[in-house]
């Protein structure tokens, strides 16, 4: 029997006999199965990398993750962290009886598990008020939107269960297929990526019971509507609705089944994808729209809106003279039909741009290049625009009816877009990136730097860790006046002629003595081989990254014609309507560039993250193959490393593996030594008894560092023996 299932029994007898109260298991630790015989462990490795002998060494790394994934144990925690290798197979330990045997267990009582880690937060939160968050990161198809799902269904299982509360779960659970709809996509790399990143909220009442949630968004890839890579699909929702909507819908919207009747749809992979089935997911995704309470109005205007995109894509343009000429007018009045917006106006917006120049208004033709610029930036506009619609829609049906409870009842859980290096990066990967810089000094904030700091400031001695700490890439990147974003967005709203050549130029005048950014000119030679005279390096804390610097200044600036948007700001469409509100045309000020809006929104986020307890949840993908099978070494160990996670496990070994206030500490186990029973007289406090107690119990030095307000052990060996004799 694998220790898993050993433990999983333990667990579930536990439930019936519970061996201490769940504020007495707070905050110490049994773990039956952690320690288990040298036979077990060759098997199934350890479960805590703290528990691994050579630990210093990647490849004694790798191969405890593959022992356990290979018996299909695909969680281990470092210390607190749980790091989970995707199965890409459905493993029954997400069943009710596991979020039974997790509900109030401490954190290594059961084997690693993402309902412990779960579990662990939400006690913190109901029972000590401290707001949570949940971290999840990892590469493209490593598993952050399952884990996060996972929370989910644990939270959902174990919280309240009046009528109300339950109406707030489901809309909850229901939010995801919807997001997921019009915001994840077939990749190259998974099946179901999310092209967004996403932070949850969701909010508790005193009890316990979830009331409300809020979502945030990220930075959608907007880019997907218009062109996708060989192999890619675009967002799911288009294939649904043409797969999944009944005849009548299809004709009110004018569309097709046939997928290559889309220009939008052609570009990658044109067909349908074995582990997806679209009609079904329409049937969920209308389902769940009709649980978070969408309108009928409203759920005809979004598919209108999807309908007329892919409309919008098969306009084609020819050149008379150098103007635009929209190629088949029917086409355009079916997408203005959808949009609600008169069609000869919609025509001429396609084909013409109107500059006002302080007062001076000028319309002027398009050719036919800049039309399609014009066709494509509309569609990914809109599509943008209404998936952030959708977000905050899902926000006023979660919001919470009556808070009671205060504001730390939050748990907030984070699933965003991992590090990313393609063959060719562009500004997407570069703001991805910088999102993962962000996250990486959140995490040598919140853990590496405050375990080190709690040392210093309990007055312990120790060798301090040495890491890197990321802080001069975000600086590199972020600074004011002087970072990559400052001189992206000056670049973009320079008067003149710039270009992403002159960009490129400034960055190397500015940068190029900065030991994160190499140019072309001064890069060594075995990197200038391969890298082209547009493109700028920067080495990241996970890996170098190569940028083109092509399309930076356009899609920073984000351009959308004017005359589209005066077009669309009155809309019939009342979605469409409330995406491009007039006001924003009347507006003096120029819109901030794409870069500075997901720069604020990061540092909104950070905030957020900063003031909560947080839970890390460091996911790995094992093959490329999206297959069961195989552990690639090679890869995990890449991930491994620009994770962090040896560093990590490094300054979790060299310090202390459980620490506990005094008051705390005595109070559980002074029935241990005569000289603590009933209670400790001497003077010093419970300091001095706790010191008392450790001689009286043999303790040796090694094993133990006093603190000034806290004991600090550094196995927790000693801990599970120390309980041992508190439970006989
Ligand atoms: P992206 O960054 O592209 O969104 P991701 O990290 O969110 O990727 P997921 O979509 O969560 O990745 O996982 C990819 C696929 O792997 C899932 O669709 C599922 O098939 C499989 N998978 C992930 N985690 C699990 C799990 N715990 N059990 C079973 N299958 C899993
Ligand atoms: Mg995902």
């Amino acid at each position: 029997m694998s220790i898993e299932i050993i433990s999983l029994i333990y667990g579930l007898m536990e439930d019936i006999s519970p061996r201490c109260s769940i504020m007495e298991c707070k905050s110490f630790t049994t773990l039956p199965n952690m320690e288990t015989g040298l036979h077990e462990r060759d098997r199934a490795g350890v479960q805590d990398f703290v528990l691994l002998e050579n630990y210093q060494s990647d490849e004694a790394f790798i191969e405890n993750l593959k022992k356990r994934f290979k018996e299909d144990l695909i969680y281990t925690y470092i210390g607190q962290v749980l790091i989970s290798v995707n199965p890409y197979k459905q493993l029954p330990i997400y069943s009710d009886a596991h979020v039974k045997a997790y509900r109030n267990k401490h954190f290594y009582e059961m084997p690693p598990h993402v309902f412990a880690v779960t579990d662990n937060a939400f006690r913190s939160l109901i029972e000590e008020n401290r707001g949570q968050c949940v971290l999840i990161s990892g590469e493209s198809g490593s598993g952050k939107t399952e884990a996060s799902k996972k929370v989910l269904q644990f939270i959902a299982a174990c919280s309240g269960n009046q009528t109300t509360v339950e109406g707030v779960k489901d809309k909850l659970l229901k939010s995801n297929p919807v997001l997921e709809a019009f915001g994840n996509a077939k990749t190259n790399r998974n099946d179901n990526s999310s092209r967004f990143g996403k932070y949850m909220d969701i909010q508790f009442d005193f009890k316990g019971a979830p009331v409300g949630g809020n979502i945030l968004n990220y930075l959608l890839e907007k880019s997907r509507v218009v062109a996708q890579m060989g192999g890619e699909r675009n967002f799911h929702i288009f294939y649904q609705l043409l797969a999944g909507a009944d005849e009548t819908l299809l004709q009110e919207l004018r569309l097709e089944r046939a997928l290559d009747r889309y220009s939008y749809l052609t570009d990658g992979l044109n067909g349908s994808v074995t582990s997806i089935n679209d009609a079904e997911s329409f049937k969920q995704v209308q389902q769940a729209l009709s649980v978070i309470d969408f309108s009928k109005e409203e759920q005809r205007d979004i598919f209108g809106i999807v309908a007329s995109i892919l409309h919008l894509g098969n306009i084609g343009f020819n050149e008379v003279e150098g103007n635009a000429k929209v190629k088949s007018r029917d086409l355009v009045v079916t997408a203005a039909r959808l949009l609600g917006v008169n069609a000869s106006e919609l025509e001429a917006a396609l084909t013409h741009r109107t500059i006002d120049a302080r007062g001076d208004v000028v319309t002027s033709p398009l050719n036919q290049e800049l039309a399609i610029y014009a066709r494509d930036a509309l569609s990914k506009a809109v599509y943008d625009r209404l998936f952030s619609w959708l977000v905050q829609r899902l926000n006023i049906s979660l919001q919470a009816k009556e808070v009671r409870g205060g504001r730390n009842n939050v748990m907030g859980i984070l699933d965003i877009y991992g590090f990313e290096i393609f063959q060719k990066n562009s500004l997407e990967q570069f703001c991805i990136n910088f999102c993962n810089e962000k996250l990486q000094q959140l995490f040598i904030e919140l853990t590496l730097k405050s375990e080190q700091d709690e040392y210093r400031r309990e007055g312990i001695e120790w060798i301090p860790v040495e890491y890197f700490d990321n802080k001069v890439i975000c600086n590199l990147i972020e600074e004011k006046h002087k970072g990559i974003i400052s001189i992206l967005d000056e670049e973009c709203l320079r008067p003149g002629e710039p270009s992403d050549k002159t960009f490129l130029e400034k960055l190397t005048q500015k940068l190029s003595l900065h030991h994160h950014y190499v140019c072309h000119e001064k890069a060594p030679a075995h990197i200038k081989k391969i890298m082209l005279r547009d493109e700028f390096r920067l080495v990241h804390y996970a890996g170098e990254v190569t940028y083109s610097v092509n399309g930076f200044l356009d899609k920073n600036n984000d351009l959308l014609f004017r005359d589209l948007k005066e077009t669309l700001s009155k809309a019939g469409n009342g979605i469409v309507r409330s995406c491009f509100p007039e006001k924003e045309l009347r507006s003096l000020k120029r819109p901030e560039t794409a870069i500075t809006q997901f720069r604020a929104s990061l540092n909104n986020l950070m905030d957020i993250l900063m003031c909560k307890e947080p839970s890390y949840i460091r996911c790995i993908k094992p093959n490329d193959l999206q297959t069961a099978t195989i552990f690639n070494d090679e890869l995990v160990l890449h991930q491994v490393k620009y994770l962090g996670l040896m560093e990590n496990l490094r300054v979790r070994r060299a310090g202390f593996a459980y620490r506990r206030t005094y008051d705390l500490f005595l109070e559980r186990y002074k029935p241990l030594s005569k000289s603590t029973w009933p209670n400790y007289k001497g003077p010093g406090g419970s300091k001095a008894g706790v010191q008392q107690l450790v001689k009286d119990l043999g303790w040796d030095e090694e094993k133990f560092r006093v603190g000034e307000t806290k004991l600090f052990i550094r196995w927790p060996r000693t801990l599970f023996d120390t309980e041992d004799a508190y439970q006989a």
